[in-house]
Formats: C-alpha cells, structure tokens, sequence
C-alpha cells in the first residue's frame, strides 16, 4: 500500500519538479553516488578498498528518442573502459529502456549486443536490470539470444514479486546461466504479482534455493537479513560453493552487513548508481521504506 502511493506520487509532475529540485540535497545523495564517471569512480575505489566489488549503473530508463538511446551505449562503453584503465573491481547494470527497448526492439539488441561484446572484449559482464512486467518477457528473449553469443558475461534479474518467475527460472536454467534475484521494485497488478509480502519473501527463497540447485551463478540481491540467514543455512546445508553465489545490496543501503558478510570470506556486491537521471530510482528507494520518506519530508520541512 505504501509502495502504491509513493510510486502514484512520485508519477505527478508536482512532486517530481520539488524532488528533482531539492533531492540531491535531501535524501537522493545516500543512494546515489553522484552526477558524474568521476564521482562514481572515488565512489567505487573506496567500496572495492574494503573488499566489496561494485557493480554500476548509469541511472536513466525509457529513453524518449534515438539519440538518447545511442547516448546511452556509449556511455556504457565508455564505462566498460573506464573499469579496465583504472582496475576497478566492478561489472554494470544496465536497463533495455535506456537503451532504446521502448522505441524500437531492435536498437536495444544491436545496443545490448554492443555493449555485452566490449564486456566480453574487457574480461567483464553486463547484468541486465528488470524493469516493469510489460517488459520481463523481452527482456528475457533478449538475454538468452545475449547468452548464446556471449556467455558467461552477461546475466540478467528475476523478480519474486512476479507469479511467473519461478517458471522462467526453470526454463532459463538448461544450461544453468547467471541470475540475480530480487524482491521487484516496480507497481504491479494483483494479476502478475503476488501483494502479499509474505509471499513475495517466501518465493523469494524458494527462487535462490532453486537457482542454486539447478546450479546457475546466483546473486542473492536483497537487504533482508532475515532471509538472508535462512539462505546461509541452506547454502550450508546443500554444501553449495562459494563462488556460485554472491550477496548484494544498494548503495546506501545496509553495507555494515554486506561488509560482514565479506569478512565472512563471501563474494559480496554494492549496486552503485550514477548520473542526472536520479529521479525514479530515488522514488524507488523512498517507496520501498516509509522511513525514507520521513528522511526526505523532514528535511524538505527545515528549508
Ligand atoms: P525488503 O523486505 O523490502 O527490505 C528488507 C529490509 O531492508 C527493510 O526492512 C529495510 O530495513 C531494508 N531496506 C530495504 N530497502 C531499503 C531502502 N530503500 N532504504 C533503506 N532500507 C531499506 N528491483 C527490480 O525490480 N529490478 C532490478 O533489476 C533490481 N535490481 C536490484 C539490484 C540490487 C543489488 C538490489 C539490492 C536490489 C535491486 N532491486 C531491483 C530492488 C529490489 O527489487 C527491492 O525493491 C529492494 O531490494 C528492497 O527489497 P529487499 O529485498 O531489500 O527486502
């Protein structure tokens, strides 16, 4: 209910002209780790110094023309090369829109197929995002025709939130591929997506326990600690190994327990975002916490 209304919200022009306005300063700096490469880079050295890998994400989605779209790749392929020079310990994430999915799905693939072969070039990997479900069965047609050229250096995100996951997760896993697993962070219809949130943490666990049995590389995206106990236990108990899996989290989200983790000799992942294009991820964050919204009203209120 409360992701329904901020999502609604953070949707009416009103709101968006104050949060872009004042966000940065309020709140959208936890999350995200500046307006440019350079920022994102010091951002990136300081996280791979503690012994946390990165993976990261030049925010923008649903591209409104061409020239954007090709903006975009070549951003990312300036990222992929920016990671070699200066030996960052990082892979990107990217999503289909921003490369053009929305217009043409054709662009997007020629897009994708560029950017996943200069990762394959670089000795590296793209992680496609998920976005919103009119999009979740493009986006996995596009990975496994990416798969078939390029494995291992692409992977793409399955949400638990969607009824049809653990399916797709089935089919996807002849040949066992590279998933990460997520709650999902989009507003879905009842007729998609699970409400409860009970049932999304339970399919949640049923879909990592499942991806690593049927031996796919399994990133375990979720700052749920809760669940991430029960998924120790089960890695534990199934004796799965350490380098099929890794834990991530968001950038300003719980990195003392991602830290811990790296201590405990586990590959672990912070989900760096970069760029102007702030303003729906930073709406994404807010829904998926009241207190962040209480942080952001607050702080708009000492103006
Ligand atoms: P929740 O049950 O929502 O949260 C568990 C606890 O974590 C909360 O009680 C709170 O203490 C803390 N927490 C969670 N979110 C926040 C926050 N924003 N601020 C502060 N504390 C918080 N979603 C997609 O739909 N597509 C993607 O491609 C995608 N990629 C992701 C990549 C990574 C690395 C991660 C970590 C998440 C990604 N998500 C993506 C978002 C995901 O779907 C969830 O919306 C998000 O992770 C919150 O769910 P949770 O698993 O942490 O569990």
């Amino acid at each position: 209910m409360f992701r329904e209304v901020v999502i609604g919200l953070g949707n009416n022009p009103l709101v968006e002209n104050v949060v872009k306005r004042y966000g940065m300063q309020m709140g959208a700096s936890r999350f995200v780790a500046g307006r440019t490469l350079p920022d994102a880079v010091r951002v990136i050295q300081d996280i791979n110094r503690q012994g946390v890998m990165v993976t990261l994400d030049h925010l923008g989605e649903s591209v409104k023309n061409r020239t954007e779209a090709v903006q975009a790749k070549e951003s990312y392929l300036a990222m992929l090369d920016v990671i070699k020079q200066k030996e960052l310990n990082a892979n990107v994430s990217l999503k289909l829109t921003m490369m053009g999915l929305a217009l043409d799905e054709d662009l997007a693939r020629r897009h994708l197929a560029e950017i996943v072969q200069k990762a394959a070039e670089t000795d590296n990997f793209v992680r496609i995002d998920m976005e919103d479900s009119p999009y979740t069965e493009v986006t996995l047609r596009l990975y496994e025709e990416m798969w078939d050229a390029y494995a291992p250096h692409v992977g793409v995100v399955l949400q638990a939130y969607l009824y049809r996951t653990l399916d797709d997760l089935k089919r996807l896993s002849t040949p066992p591929r590279n998933f990460r697993i997520v709650k999902g962070a989009y507003m879905e219809p009842v007729a998609v997506a699970f409400p409860n949130k009970a049932d999304v943490d339970e399919n949640y666990y049923r879909l990592v326990t499942t991806s690593l049995e049927l031996g796919n590389y399994t990133a375990i995206a979720t700052h749920d600690e809760a669940l991430i106990g029960r998924i120790l236990q089960f890695i534990h108990n199934a004796a799965i190994p350490r380098d099929q899996f890794e834990f991530q989290m968001l950038y300003g989200v719980k990195f003392s327990v991602l830290k811990s983790l790296a201590r405990e000799g586990y590959r672990t992942r912070v989900y760096v975002p970069y760029g102007e294009d702030w303003y729906a991820y930073y709406v994404r964050r807010i829904a998926e916490r009241p207190a962040n919204l209480l942080f952001f009203m607050r702080a708009l209120a000492d103006r």
